[in-house]
């Protein structure tokens, strides 16, 4: 009998999810937020083959307290975009989900329509142990649902800072959905997201509210102006608008902008270099968590830890002397590993 090699064979979920089959997203979602190394690898390789198809969709932030309006918003809104025949996915990064595993998105009473739309998909948020872990495999899932055919990916994430940040870095907008209100309110919304904001959507701009969200969203447009110039924009944006997700006013303007943005970033060369840059930073992440992983995950290395630990807490030992052995320690396990990957 002769010897065959057997080259690696392309994974048939690949296929399934480029034809954009539902189950087959669903279970690759399954394997991308798996916590076990064998559906880790699947999904890594799985990844890299459909980068290869080359797919873009317009990937969205969008932020905002509870209460705010966010699942009315992305209900309108999504509908608004299948109703032109686009295929939209919505996830969501939850930072509740790494304490409680509870997860924003859970409750299927919110967007009801928007759920049964074949054309749309959501995915609630990963439950992982940490805000960063959720972040990382969001933005796993977002590449798959570009591979899958998806036009739009719409990332929900409740306003608290940092899980604001993380989906800036994995989006090519982000919308801060800003309810009425009065100008004290104003002065309490954090400058940081205010910078991250490409366009804040003043939300519930109906009814008894209306003359009050008229009034705010010239406020926000003014604060908006004295903010840091950003040379790589149009010169009207970052910019404030106005919609009422209830009754699906002012969505078809918002989105208007939200291209007008794109198609000059596109035009630009922002939004290639932007997605350069974020690929970059996940790359970066992924080895810095990679390092963080082996340093409490490799029995050796947590002993050594908690004996050099031990040495320091008892002032045997400088912390930064320990540290520095402790690193050396991992550096040498990666040589290792480097020499052995050569041979
Ligand atoms: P989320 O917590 O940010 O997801 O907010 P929800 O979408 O659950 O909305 C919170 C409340 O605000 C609900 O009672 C909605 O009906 C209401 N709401 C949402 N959008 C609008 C709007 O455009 N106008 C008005 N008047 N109420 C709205």
């Amino acid at each position: 009998m002769t010897a065959t090699t057997t080259l690696p064979q392309p994974d048939p979920l690949a296929e399934q999810v480029l034809a954009g089959n539902r189950r087959a997203i669903a279970r690759a979602i399954t394997l991308i937020e798996s916590g076990r190394a064998d559906h880790r690898a699947r999904a890594a390789a799985l990844l890299d083959t459909l980068r290869g198809a080359g797919r873009q969709a317009l990937r969205i932030g969008l932020s905002g307290t509870p209460g705010v309006g966010k699942s009315t918003f992305i209900e309108s809104f999504g509908l608004m975009l299948t109703g032109q025949g686009l295929k939209v996915a919505v996830l969501a990064v939850d930072p509740s989900s790494a304490r409680s595993g509870g997860s924003i998105l859970g409750d299927k009473t919110r967007m009801e329509q928007l759920t049964r739309d074949r054309n749309a998909f959501i995915r609630p948020s990963p439950s992982q142990s940490q805000l960063g872990g959720v972040a990382r495999r969001t933005r796993e899932v977002v590449e798959l649902c570009e591979a899958a055919g998806f036009d739009a990916v719409l990332i929900e994430t409740v306003g608290v800072g940092q899980s604001e940040t993380m989906v800036a870095e994995m989006t090519d907008l982000f919308l801060l959905l800003m309810a009425p209100a009065g100008g004290d309110e104003l002065q309490g919304v954090k400058r940081g997201i205010m910078e991250i904001a490409d366009i804040i959507l003043v939300n519930k701009a109906d009814g008894d509210l209306k003359p009050v969200a008229t009034r705010t969203c010239a406020d926000y447009a003014g604060a908006l102006r004295l903010l840091r110039k950003r040379p790589q924009d149009p010169e009207d944006f970052p910019k404030a608008l106005m919609v009422s997700a209830l009754e699906a006013q002012g969505l078809e303007d918002a989105w208007g902008e939200m291209q007008n943005l794109t198609n000059w970033r596109r035009k630009n060369g922002v939004f290639d270099a932007r997605r350069a840059d974020q690929a970059r930073h996940w790359f970066e992440e992924e080895v810095r968590q990679g390092l963080l992983t082996r340093l409490t995950g490799d029995a050796a290395a947590r002993a050594e830890l908690a004996r050099l630990g031990g040495q320091v807490a008892q002032g045997q030992l400088a912390a930064s002397v320990a540290a520095a052995q402790m690193l050396a320690l991992l550096a040498g396990e990666n040589a290792a590993s480097l020499r052995e990957a050569g041979e």
